[in-house]
């Protein structure tokens, strides 16, 4: 008798949703990309947006670039899953890619701001509501996020001054997620994520059937 037999976990599990969330400058996007490099069994939510690809972005593979009228079409034919706007552009999940991806038992990871956190943990759909993982990654200090995108040297101080504000918004919404990185460096936040991700794989509640 196989162990399977044993505990009657053959057949297959729904896969976990977990949601990223974290300011500017929080190391959200080389933390994603580590854990979609070396987790096979995670895959990438890409979202639509209304804001153009930048330099080594690719359409369908980082984000499906929409224009903003295909973008309305989308949200009044009810295909998202969550949108929201974030620096005037527009960005959103669509439902039916994530729920596929869930049946099929793999797992999904999505990196969308606070806004779209709160319309995924109002999700009526149990596929979404027993999947969902949330998870706030931030700097422990903002003074940290302050250097990191000065760092970057890549906007003007009109754009910078906006992700500071939404930054400081965003900060103070870290309470409402069930988990909270601090980041330290990205060796270190690598590790914790894992963590989250292994824990969250072991609960009896998420093995089949
Ligand atoms: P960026 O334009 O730098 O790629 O992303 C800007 C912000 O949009 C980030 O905070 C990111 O988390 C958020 N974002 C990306 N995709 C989505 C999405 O599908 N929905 C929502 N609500 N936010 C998103």
């Amino acid at each position: 008798m196989s162990t399977e037999d044993l505990l009657g976990t053959q057949g297959s599990s729904k896969g976990i949703l977990f949601l990223l969330s974290g300011p500017a400058g929080s190391g959200k996007s080389t933390l994603l990309r580590r854990a979609l490099d070396e987790d096979r069994n995670l895959l990438f939510s890409i979202s639509c947006t209304t804001r153009c690809p930048r330099e080594g972005e690719t359409d369908g593979v980082d984000y499906h670039f929409l224009s903003d009228e295909e973008f309305s079409k989308k949200v009044e034919n009810n295909e998202f899953l969550e949108y929201a706007e974030v620096h005037k552009w527009r960005y959103g999940t669509l439902s039916n890619a994530v729920i596929d991806i869930l049946n099929d038992g793999k797992d999904v990871i999505m990196d969308i701001d606070v806004q779209g956190a709160d319309q995924v943990r109002g999700c009526k759909d149990a596929v979404i509501s027993d999947a969902l993982v949330d998870i706030f990654l931030t700097t422990p200090d903002i003074a940290e996020l302050e250097k990191r995108l000065r760092g970057r040297g890549s906007e003007d101080e009109d754009t910078f001054q906006l992700r500071m504000q939404t930054t400081v918004d965003e900060i103070k919404r870290w309470r409402d997620y069930t988990y909270c990185i601090l980041s330290g460096n990205h060796e270190e936040d690598f590790e914790v994520l894992s963590s989250i991700l292994v824990t969250e794989r072991m609960r009896v509640s998420r093995m089949a059937p």
